[in-house]
């Protein structure tokens, strides 16, 4: 059931090459943002599916980026998972305050990964309001 378009927000170019050959490999379709204003670019004239966001970015930081897109009608739905190497206690509820719908710790588990996802995904779309409008 791949095929969804994700949108992988991510400076480091070693990381977006993994995230997305993972994902590519799974069926998915991949956009690619590598700092904030790409993603919110990116994010309103392609509405991805769900959203993969490094929280450390150059620029406008993730949490930032995050807020914008879920204050934004278009993509308010869109499900966005925090990516951070912050594995620091508090991190996880500073994601979900900013309007997170989950959080991956780096380095990724490449292996859980796809399986995270699919788990996100499902979520989103077994929600009643979805497609309804
Ligand atoms: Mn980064």
């Amino acid at each position: 059931m791949a095929g969804e378009t994700i949108l992988v927000v991510e400076d480091n170019p070693l990381n977006m090459e993994l995230v997305s050959d993972i994902l590519e490999a799974q069926g998915y379709t991949v956009r690619q943002a590598i700092n904030g204003k790409e993603a919110i670019q990116e994010a309103e004239s392609h509405i991805p599916d769900l959203i993969l966001m490094d929280i450390q970015l150059p620029g406008l930081d993730g949490l930032t980026v995050t807020g914008i897109i879920k204050d934004a009608p278009a993509t308010t739905h869109v499900p966005i998972i925090a990516l951070t190497a912050h594995a620091m206690r508090g991190d996880e509820e500073k994601a979900r305050e900013a309007g997170c719908d989950g959080y991956i710790s780096k380095p990724i588990d490449t292996r859980s990964l796809p399986q995270t996802i699919r788990q996100f995904l499902d979520a989103t779309s077994e929600s009643p309001s979805k497609e309804s409008s």
